[in-house]
């Protein structure tokens, strides 16, 4: 089955992914952690996309889809993606049933992570990433305790370039004007579920669990 995460930045698409995949033996496709890594390697595409990003815009469709035809059809991960970060516009969306129709595979089902912009602000501004094991917490929502005893130790433990409050305006304006139309094209599907992505971590999965495993 192929899933797909939605919402805003901060959403807690990935925190979910991470726990879906684990649970469901599924490939987590982040885009974002892709086009980071390329950065990281300072990769041709890397050169290209860093400053679009740390600025919060969106890299180009032609980067993104080209990125993702390898990995979908890729038979290591075919039928097992939960695409975390795409599609991010309805071009993506487009692109992406073609891909997967040229592919035989398809969507089974659409999670959208339902977040008022007051928490989106505050999960953004206080999250820390292990560079590791990508495990995410939160300076103002985890206990000091909890961040300092992780597994990998604190050295790891990174803000994100684009986790400010200047880049964060951008990053929601373009979730509005390009992201949140993509809703429309899901939302009257029978497999598009909203879940309310404010409650608990732990709340959330036990939701998308429970849809997946009817
Ligand atoms: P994320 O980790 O999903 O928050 O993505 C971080 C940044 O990567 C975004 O602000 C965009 O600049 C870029 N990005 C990630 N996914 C996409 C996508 N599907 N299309 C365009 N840009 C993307």
């Amino acid at each position: 089955m192929n899933l797909i995460f939605f919402g805003a930045p901060g959403a807690g698409k990935g925190t979910q992914a991470i726990f879906i995949a684990k649970k469901f033996n599924l490939y987590q496709l982040s885009t974002g952690d892709i086009l980071r890594n390329e950065i990281k390697n300072k990769t041709e595409i890397g050169k290209k996309i860093e400053q679009i990003i740390n600025e919060g815009g969106f890299v180009t469709d032609s980067i993104i889809n080209d990125l993702l035809k390898k990995i979908i059809t890729n038979p290591s991960y075919r039928n097992r993606i939960i695409f975390d970060g795409y599609p991010r516009n309805v071009q993506q969306a487009e692109n992406l049933e073609l891909m997967l129709n040229a592919d035989n595979q398809s969507i089974n089902f659409i999670f959208f992570l339902k977040v008022n912009r007051e928490i989106l602000e505050k999960r953004i501004l206080g999250r820390i990433i292990c560079e590791k094991c990508n495990k995410t917490f939160n300076e103002y929502l985890n206990k000091k305790e909890e961040i300092e005893k992780h597994d990998c130790g604190t050295k790891y433990l990174k803000k994100r370039k684009d986790d400010n409050e200047e880049v964060l305006v951008t990053r929601y304006d373009e979730y509005m004007k390009k992201t949140k139309p993509v809703l429309d094209f899901y939302s009257s599907r029978n497999y598009f579920h909203e879940i309310d992505g404010t409650s608990e971590i732990q709340v959330i999965t036990n939701k998308i669990e429970q849809i997946l495993t009817v």
